[in-house]
């Protein structure tokens, strides 16, 4: 093609940035795999001190950025971001334990979260469960063999509350591991309540608009550190659009999780009361069984998440959540949570369908059961389709 002033200038070295561009108000994207360095002593200094940008696996400006905004929210020396919330889990294992030592989980946690328990047994690391409302059941637990506890805030889908100080106590030297992906640092800080790390799918809120898989940790800068190299060799690296959003939902986080906190307990206090629901699990209800601990951490709401059961016998309960999801139109069935609209979801099937009947019984997730995952719409809209919903689905 006849360009002449293109000529010097081949396609592939095109697009450049450059240098003295007026700044922009929000951060740049470095969609980049690798950095440019200047000469070998420029490389011997960043291998060797770790400051600066050589390929993005192991680094890159925007998971920096984002990884200092997670730290500072929690108020942690250090943080890092990976490809996923489970990318993330899977760093903090495989960093911490090895084949011979033993893990203690919550026996409540994500189901994904529980494969991956199994998925370290297979490399010979023993994993154990605990009740996580029992800070003396794990201390019985701990052995010297333990290289860490990981429990969640507020666990799905029945939402017991995690008493993260008496936990961390009962736990002693061994690292406290605490995802904190339905509560976020607006509703707790769990490094304050003597948690070693706490980590985020930051997928869910932090993001809180559906379009990204991400994971976050906050803590000691040396324990972070090791995450980041276990990352690097498994390839769990964050990509840098993914922190690039997250960033940006970041800052709307304090006014979503406001509006979601006040809206779920509007609903969860609504549907209590409806004749279609025969229970409601809400950890701020009188009848939820971490009231108490969930009052004293929570004053303000444990986030989006409620989960009802549906009135009917538990023999046609799947036919029943299926109808209910038919007649909730306007609400998608979603298996996840966190979007900005408001999404159900059906626990046996989605999140807990990786476990065996027998576990998911002894876990107390039922065939009735929905989960909702409470999004920005106004609470008025909600109550209408919901209960419009569960009229037109009514068991005859
Ligand atoms: C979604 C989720 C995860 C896994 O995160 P991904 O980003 O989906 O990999 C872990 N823990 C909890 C509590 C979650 O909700």
């Amino acid at each position: 093609m006849g360009d002449t002033a293109r000529e010097p200038q081949h396609i592939v070295r095109m697009g450049r940035p450059q240098p003295g561009v007026a700044p922009a108000a929000t951060p740049p994207l470095y969609q980049t795999a690798a950095f440019d360095v200047a000469d070998i002593d420029q490389l011997e200094q960043i291998n060797g001190q770790g400051g600066g940008y050589i390929y993005t696996r192991d680094n890159n400006p925007n998971h920096d950025s984002l990884a200092a905004s997670i730290a500072m929210l929690e108020g942690a020396d250090a943080g890092a971001v990976f490809a996923s919330g489970m990318g993330a889990l899977a760093a903090i294992c495989l960093s911490l334990a090895r084949a011979g030592d033993h893990v203690l989980m919550s026996g409540s946690l994500y189901g994904k979260t529980q494969v991956l328990g199994q998925r370290l047994q297979q490399l010979g690391i023993a994993v154990d469960h605990f009740d996580v409302t029992s800070p003396a059941e794990l201390q019985g637990k701990i052995q010297g063999a333990t290289q860490l506890v990981l429990v969640e805030t507020v666990a799905n889908p029945l939402l017991e509350v995690a008493d993260i100080s008496g936990l961390a106590a009962a736990a002693g030297k061994v690292p406290l591991i605490v995802d904190s992906t339905f509560t976020t640092s607006e509703l707790i800080r769990p490094l304050e309540h003597g948690a070693a790390v706490v980590m985020h799918s930051a997928s869910k809120y932090l993001n809180g608009h559906g379009d990204v898989l991400l994971g976050a940790v906050a803590g000691p800068a040396e324990l972070v550190g090791r995450f980041r190299e276990t990352a690097s060799v498994f390839g769990q690296n964050a990509n840098p659009f993914e922190c690039w959003l997250v960033q940006r939902g970041l800052r709307t986080l304090p006014l979503r999780m406001q509006q979601i906190c006040r809206t779920t307990r509007q609903l969860a206090e609504y549907l209590q009361g409806h004749e279609e629901i025969s229970r409601v699990w809400y950890p701020l209800l009188a009848d939820h069984p971490s009231r108490a601990i969930a009052e004293v951490l929570y004053p303000n709401g444990t986030g989006g998440i409620l989960t009802v059961l549906l009135r009917g016998d538990e023999e046609h309960a799947s036919a029943r959540v299926s109808r209910f999801m038919q007649c909730a139109a306007g609400i998608p069935f979603s298996p996840t949570l966190a979007d900005t609209r408001t999404t159900v979801s059906h626990p046996a099937r989605t999140s807990h369908r990786f476990l065996s009947a027998a576990r998911r019984q002894e876990s107390g997730i039922t065939d009735g059961m929905v989960r909702i995952s409470v999004g920005l719409e106004p609470a008025e809209m909600l109550i209408k389709e919901l209960d419009q919903a569960l009229r037109e689905s009514a068991p005859g």
